[in-house]
């Protein structure tokens, strides 16, 4: 982080946010008008963090947000307003569509706790925002891809789902990485975008349940069972022989269907849904679990949502996020619980970075949770020691006894 602007036509407000951006140790500069900030608005703008106020006369946040998207900046910004939380979140989709970096919206008064928090969040080395920012901004390269299919370049990072009622370590989803030669481990907003792009998919999913069900098959060996889920794409579930060669697979590696389940998003479904329909149903009919991923973001009817056989509702992760602060997502959260309950569904809750956040899945009869707050997506080796130190707060399920 090398500079934070802050931006509110409050001087008062410009004052206080400075002099806690410089206790925590980084330069600031305020500034009360926005046509001035843009004055000095730097070419490279990776490592500037802007706080920006939505209401102020000349120019506005919103306007500041457009001008941001046109010189294509990729500060770390963090939207503060006085207006209630919805403008904030309206806002905060308006930067997302433009491709911003935002990183969080805050309600005023902005107290210092909060920004140290989010200052860390922005500079930790060990967020993923920071992992991707670093990697180079040279464009990746198709032939790179098709390498490192052919080169099986590609990891599985695994992050533990856990039984709120129990506390039992239920399975893991297993998130593909790229150990690229030269940039290190790169994140799949890198790689799906592309694979699906150049119709590269259909071999990556093939790596990925390889790799994952080969995993989840040695975790049994050793007498752990380890559900795992993988997240499959639109062009899955439009090859008709998808369902015939994954059987193939799970035959080979001697692996029982029931402890695998199919993420699908529901953005994905809007393609060729008869066909969709006919793949999901048939391999729900071989055993596998099907589950319905960042629900809520999608557009997905409520008759699309019952004629396809799926066992499991993951709720997106941005109303999870976000619902001890924000009503309007803890709203969308109870009904997706009980929309997903009523639909004979298991509800896991995406995105629950805190133990507040925890407890309040837990009154509203939520089954799983999956975040930060449990565990970030690990390799083998950090899982194994997760498991270990938390084996009294998150035991396993079930042991499976070796005969
Ligand atoms: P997803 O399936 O919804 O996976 C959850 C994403 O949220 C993961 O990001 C995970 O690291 C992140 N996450 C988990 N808990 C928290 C939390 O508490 N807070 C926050 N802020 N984030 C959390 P990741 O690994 O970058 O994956 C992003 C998306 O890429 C996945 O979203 C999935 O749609 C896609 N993806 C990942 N692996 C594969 C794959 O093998 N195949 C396909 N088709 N898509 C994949
Ligand atoms: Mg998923
Ligand atoms: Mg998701």
């Amino acid at each position: 982080m090398d500079k934070v602007y802050i931006i509110d036509d409050d001087i008062q407000i410009v004052e206080l946010l400075s002099q806690f951006t410089s206790m925590l140790g980084y330069k600031a500069e305020g500034f009360t008008n926005a046509v001035e900030f843009f004055e000095v608005y730097p070419e490279d703008s990776q490592n500037i963090v802007i706080m920006l106020d939505l209401n102020m006369p000349t120019m506005d946040g919103i306007e500041v947000i457009r001008q941001l998207a046109v010189r294509k900046s990729n500060a770390s910004l963090i939207l503060i307003s006085g207006y209630d939380s919805s403008v904030l979140r309206s806002a905060e989709k308006l930067a997302h569509a433009h491709n911003l970096n935002i990183i969080d919206s805050l309600t005023k008064p902005v107290s210092f706790e909060l920004l140290e928090l989010l200052f860390e969040k922005i500079s930790g080395s060990e967020t993923p925002q920071f992992a991707q920012k670093v990697e180079s901004q040279r464009p990746i390269q198709l032939s790179e891809l098709r390498d490192a299919l052919i080169g099986r370049q590609l990891r599985l990072h695994y992050q533990p789902q856990v039984d709120i009622k129990t506390g039992h370590l239920v399975g893991v989803e297993a998130l593909v990485r790229w150990q690229h030669p030269e940039r290190g481990l790169l994140y799949p907003n890198h790689i799906i975008p592309m694979a699906e792009e150049f119709g590269l998919m259909g071999d990556l999913t093939a790596q990925v349940i390889n790799m994952a069900v080969t995993q989840s098959r040695l975790w049994q060996d050793e007498g752990l069972c380890l559900p795992v889920s993988v997240n499959i794409s639109a062009e899955n579930i439009t090859s008709l022989t998808f369902p015939e060669q994954l059987t193939e697979l799970l035959k080979a590696h001697q692996f029982d269907p029931s402890l695998l389940t199919l993420e699908v998003t529901e953005s994905e479904l809007m393609g060729d849904l008869i066909t969709s329909l006919d793949i999901l149903t048939r391999l729900r009919m071989k055993g596998l679990d099907l589950s319905i991923d960042d629900f809520g973001t999608g557009y997905s009817s409520l008759s699309q949502l019952h004629r396809i056989p799926f066992t499991e509702l993951k709720v997106d992760m941005s109303f999870v996020m976000n619902m001890c602060k924000d009503d309007e997502a803890m709203g969308i959260v109870k009904t997706c619980i009980m929309l997903g309950h009523e639909l004979k569904m298991k509800v896991v809750a995406e995105g629950v970075e805190s133990g507040e956040i925890l407890q309040r899945l837990e009154a509203l009869g939520c089954d799983i949770a999956q975040g930060y707050h449990i565990g970030r997506p690990m390799d083998v080796i950090q899982l194994r020691s997760w498991m270990n130190k938390n084996s009294e707060l998150y035991p396993l399920y079930a042991e499976v006894v070796s005969d």
